[in-house]
């Protein structure tokens, strides 16, 4: 008997699922084709510490090696921006690399994760939806007419081989995501990380540190404090984490927002940027966790008259006056 209604919507819903997969595709293509999030090329000729580090004078913390300075990409001859890192297929520093997928078309970065996550996640409910119906089918066309098309066992075959792929790839990728570790970084996870802190002082404090302005101590007063540093007239800090401090987890719902879009409808529709992309924040590249945060205020405790721009940023958004 014609199962005609049946049909209708298997074929409906496969329709409507692959247009998603398809847009959700072209749209991760169109980005990595126009906006991968490579860094610009340094000048081979120049030397590293003749290189400029202008674009970091408007954070208020930045990642950096030892010394304060930003950490630098010798093929690329540029300093990087917090969690950039030299991608080999492209030979080019990539923000917020996560990994390169030629099944996908190119470079997973900070501007096309969100896109690369919608894509697995309707390639993992396409061929779901394929491999349930023509599963059922097929069985039921094995008991009662006693044949085994092998059109139908190549269809299961490839939906089963493809939603084990697409669907593993999904949840690692989003798990990853929910605990704002790129792929690059969960292979780093429990290193440290040197964060270079820009300080202010009172006026009467000031005066009173003229004298020592070209100093660059390298006693360690705390455990996590490196060296104070002075560059163009402004003084730094440097700050070294303890091995599995994460600097960016600002929690599980806000890591994902953070990617996906803040309002879960953008989690779904392959169009809007992830948030993450837009640097618009003085207090760095990416918004800091509350590690690096109880960081800085321990500092300025054992500091007084000194203050660490970071914290006072922070204090003016969440509108507190002390800790
Ligand atoms: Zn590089």
């Amino acid at each position: 008997m014609p199962r005609r209604s049946t049909a209708i919507g298997l074929i409906t819903v496969y329709c409507l699922l692959l247009i998603c997969l398809f847009l959700s595709w072209m749209r991760l293509l169109h980005v990595i084709w126009t906006n991968p999030g490579l860094i610009p090329l340094g000048d081979p000729n120049i030397e590293k510490q003749d290189t400029s580090v202008r674009y970091f004078d408007k954070y208020s913390a930045y990642i950096s090696d030892y010394e304060g300075r930003p950490q630098f990409c010798d093929k690329c001859h540029n300093y990087k921006p917090d969690r950039s890192h030299h991608c080999r297929e492209l030979n080019r520093c990539v923000r917020r690399m996560d990994h390169y997928c030629p099944w996908a078309g190119g470079i997973i970065s900070e501007t096309t994760h969100k896109f690369f996550i919608q894509f697995v996640f309707y390639g993992a409910l396409w061929t779901l939806f394929l491999l349930i119906p023509t599963s059922y089918y097929l069985a039921e066309r094995m008991r009662i007419v006693g044949d085994k098309p092998s059109t139908w066992i190549a269809c299961v075959a490839l939906s089963a081989i493809f939603v084990v792929f697409t669907g593993t790839m999904f949840f690692m990728t989003t798990w990853n995501v929910s605990i704002n570790y790129s792929t690059v970084e969960t292979v780093q996870r429990g290193g440290i990380n040197n964060i270079t802190m820009l300080t202010t002082r009172s006026h009467r404090d000031r005066r009173s540190s003229r004298a020592s302005t070209t100093r660059a101590s390298t006693t360690r007063e705390k455990p996590n404090v490196l060296r104070e540093v002075v560059r163009d007239g402004r003084e730094y800090v440097v700050f070294q984490t303890q091995p599995f401090d994460h600097p960016w987890d600002l929690g599980n719902k806000a890591n994902l927002q953070s990617v996906m879009g803040e309002r879960v409808i953008d989690w779904f529709i392959p169009l809007k940027m992830s948030p993450c992309v837009r640097h618009e924040d003085s207090m760095g590249e990416f918004a800091w966790s509350d590690a690096v945060l109880d960081m800085a205020r321990d500092w300025e405790k054992d500091n007084p008259g000194r203050r660490i721009r970071l914290v006072s940023e922070w204090r003016e958004r969440s509108g507190r006056s002390g800790r």
